[in-house]
């Protein structure tokens, strides 16, 4: 049964990003080979053009109980790749500044931020920033808007796997990878990665 519910605003309450419990699997078996990793029972669509592999996911969006921590690698990808936005899967809002983008605010943490920021949250519409900022209050002091004149496909997060006698084995912690770097064809990706320049800090009016 489906439960894509949707608020007064037209705002989807679950976002087009996070997973559902029905999307769990199907489970894959990594195997190891001379140059990178890749499923013991391998498909074509189990790598992008890039030739990375990716996490499988069954896609039943919908269905079950959404998963709001854990994000739905196919749409994620989709989404980042062409823009749309992670809460409703239109197209993401774009003005001469460029793209909208909410994100955790460091602006403490380097004096050039979020400039070469490599970002796996997709941008977002007007509509959804604005309510998803007034549906939780505590973003406003975390989260800051942001205009991305410039993002580029930079790479993969994913899952890094060392070879080793007995087969490849998975690194605990999850890392970014960059297309161009050999790495990453041990890795076993769940987010697209962009990576954010000439940015601009904007006010969210709502
Ligand atoms: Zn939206």
């Amino acid at each position: 049964m489906s439960q894509q519910v949707k608020s007064r605003t037209n705002v989807p309450v679950v976002p087009y990003i996070a997973a559902w419990s029905a999307e769990r699997g199907p489970r894959a078996r990594v195997v190891g080979g001379p140059y990178g990793i890749g499923y013991a029972d391998e498909q074509p669509y189990d790598r992008d053009a890039h030739g990375v592999l990716w996490t499988r996911s069954a896609i039943r969006r919908g269905v079950g109980k959404p998963e709001l921590g854990r994000v739905h690698p196919a749409r994620q990808r989709r989404a980042m790749r062409l823009m749309l936005c992670q809460v409703c899967g239109n197209a993401a809002d774009r003005t001469e500044e460029g793209a909208l983008w909410l994100l955790k605010d460091d602006r403490g943490v380097t004096s050039t931020w979020p400039e070469d920021l490599g970002a796996t949250h997709p941008p977002v519409c007007v509509p959804c920033a604005t309510e998803s900022v007034r549906r939780c209050p505590h973003l406003r002091g975390q989260f800051v808007a942001v205009r991305v004149r410039r993002s580029v496909v930079h790479g993969v997060h994913g899952i890094r796997y060392r070879p080793t006698g007995r087969g490849p084995v998975p690194e605990p912690e999850g890392v970014t990878v960059a297309y161009t770097d050999p790495a990453v064809r041990w890795v076993r990706a769940f987010q697209l990665v962009r990576r954010l320049n000439e940015c601009t800090v904007i006010e969210l009016r709502g």
